[in-house]
Formats: C-alpha cells, structure tokens, sequence
C-alpha cells in the first residue's frame, strides 16, 4: 500500500479520475475510497475483462487493472487495455502480485507501470511487508523516486533482508505453487461437491486462452464454490489455515464474502458473484497428496452436513 499511495500521489492530482477494473484488492478500493476522495481524484469500475467500450477511457488519467482478479481469476487482455488507455494518454498500472513476476511481466504488453506487493509471492514466507513499482520511464522515475524519499515509504534494512533471502527462491517455489495449484483445481472441477472453478490454467476457464497469450503460468492462486455446507468443508481442512493474505509457502484458505471482501458493498459483492459459498486457495508448496487427501476428507464433510 506504501508502494501504490506514492505512486497515486506522484503522478495524479485533484481534479483527475482513475478507470479501474471492478474485480479490485479490498485495499487498493479503500485508497481510492477513503484516501485519494479527499484530494479531489476520482475513480470509477468497469468490467474490463469482457467487452470493453473504448469510450470509458477518454479524458480520464490512469488505469487501473489486476490479471488475474482477485478473488474470481478474471483475466483482463493487457495489450487490449494498454491501446485504450494510450489512445487517451492514459497510464496504465498493473497491479502484477497474483502472478508475480515470474509468470507475468506487463510492461512487454504495453503497461507503464507495474505495482507488486512483495509482502506476497516475491518475499513468499509470511514474514515480511512490502511493496515494488517496476517502469521503464526515466522521467516517471525520478519524480516516484523523489516522492518515495520525501514521503517516506521506505523498507527497513531487516524486511529488505527477508525480502532479498525470499526472493532467491521465487522461480522454484512458483513452479510448486503452480504444480500444486493445477492438481488441485483438476480435482475440484472433478467433484460433484463444487459447484464452479475458477483457475486460468483450466481449459474450462472462461478466460484460459487470455491466460497463455500473456501469462508464462498460471500461479498458485483459485477459486471454487462449494455446494452444500462451507463452515463444515473449512472446518473439516488440517493443512489449509483460515487466514488472510497469501503467496506464501503454507496453504491459506479464506472466504472472501465475509473476509478480504467484506467491505464491499453487499448488493456489490453478489454482482461479482462473490458469495457464501466461494472459497479463495493460496495453495502452498506442500505435498500434493497431503494437501488433496485433505481436501477430500473437507469436501465430504460439506455434503453431510445440511446447508450452510
Ligand atoms: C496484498 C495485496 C496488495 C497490498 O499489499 P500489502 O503488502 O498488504 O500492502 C495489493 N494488491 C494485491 C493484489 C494484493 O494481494
């Protein structure tokens, strides 16, 4: 968030307005919400993984997207989004932490800049909070550079160490997510206890052939939605702790309807289609049978137990 509020306030000032994708982190939703309201920038979201209406663009000063979304997978075309927005002198971000930098490098697409949280997949062990802007633009540069050190969003010595020793392993630890993640998400779509899958590497996705034209891979993150009873499947899991967050080494699982997506409006949230039931997976490097073996046992628990 340190990251993302220098380069809001380096780049934008009052009076401009921000296109943003609707399938947005709770947190990048609540600067714009709360934080950059007050210094007169404005944003509005669109869908813009379908259909996108060229229109929306003009006269607005950033975009603002996330491939793949957070919690449904959505994956947006970059280079389509990177043509609107530079037919309007727009900027485009992306925000690039669910893919990381190892399936995924936006700037090759057309995007201007590329926004990490590192507190995710590139430190990769839950133990350090941080952020990364990545550009090729000297001028844009010096002024984030400037602002960074004049506002102060600095990384201490000791979370830069945790971050540098992480990211060390990123390329090895990514394959096992993505491994893991794949296994998991073929499993699910196989069991009449989940209703839907949401995972880019599925040829099922609805947006998989988005997802090979620009992703190297497609991460360790997915989303299912279980049929029956949910608090029995969570409750039933061993491996998978109920926590928030994600891209670390351990197994997460979480609800976004009542956790990291609570703050959206409720009608709102079930527009997206985040419901009760949907479960959003960070899964882990751990053994796969273990992790499968476990969610069997979860899943089974769900359906013997009466309705959510
Ligand atoms: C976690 C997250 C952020 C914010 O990162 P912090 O490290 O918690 O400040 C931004 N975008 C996405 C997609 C995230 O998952």
């Amino acid at each position: 968030m340190a990251a993302e509020s220098t380069l809001l306030l380096s780049l934008l000032k009052s009076g401009d307005e921000i296109v943003a994708s609707d399938d947005l982190y709770g947190g990048t939703r609540r600067i714009f919400d709360r934080v950059m309201k007050n210094f007169g920038i404005r944003y509005k979201t669109f869908n813009l993984a379908d259909h996108v209406d060229r229109r929306i663009f003009k006269g607005k000063k950033m975009v603002w997207i996330e491939t793949p979304s957070n919690p449904l997978m959505k994956i947006i075309d970059i280079k389509e989004i990177a043509e609107y927005a530079h037919e309007n002198d727009c900027i485009l971000v992306v925000d690039n932490t669910f893919a990381s930098p190892y399936f995924q490098n936006p700037l090759k697409f057309g995007a201007d800049i590329v926004v990490h949280s590192t507190t995710k997949y590139i430190n990769g062990h839950s133990d350090s909070l941080g952020g990364a802007i990545v550009l090729d633009d000297k001028e844009m540069y010096e002024k984030i550079k400037f602002n960074q050190n004049a506002i102060g969003a600095v990384l201490s010595p000791f979370d830069s160490f945790l971050t540098l020793r992480g990211i060390k392993t990123l390329a090895l630890r990514m394959e096992r997510h993505q491994a893991n993640a794949m296994e998991i998400a073929r499993y699910l779509e196989s069991k009449r206890e989940v209703e839907q899958v949401f995972y880019p590497g599925l040829e099922s996705f609805q947006y998989h052939e988005t997802a090979k034209r620009q992703m190297r891979g497609f991460g360790g993150m997915l989303s299912f939605k279980v049929r029956r009873n949910v608090s029995a499947f969570l409750k039933n899991l061993k491996y998978f702790s109920l926590a928030e967050s994600l891209g670390g080494v351990e197994s997460l699982v979480e609800l976004p309807f009542f956790m990291t997506h609570a703050s959206i409006p409720e009608k709102e949230r079930r527009r997206l289609g985040i419901t009760e039931n949907l479960v959003r997976m960070s899964v882990g490097i751990e053994d796969i049978s273990d992790l499968i073996e476990d969610i069997e046992n979860a899943l089974r628990a769900s359906s013997v137990h009466k309705n959510f």
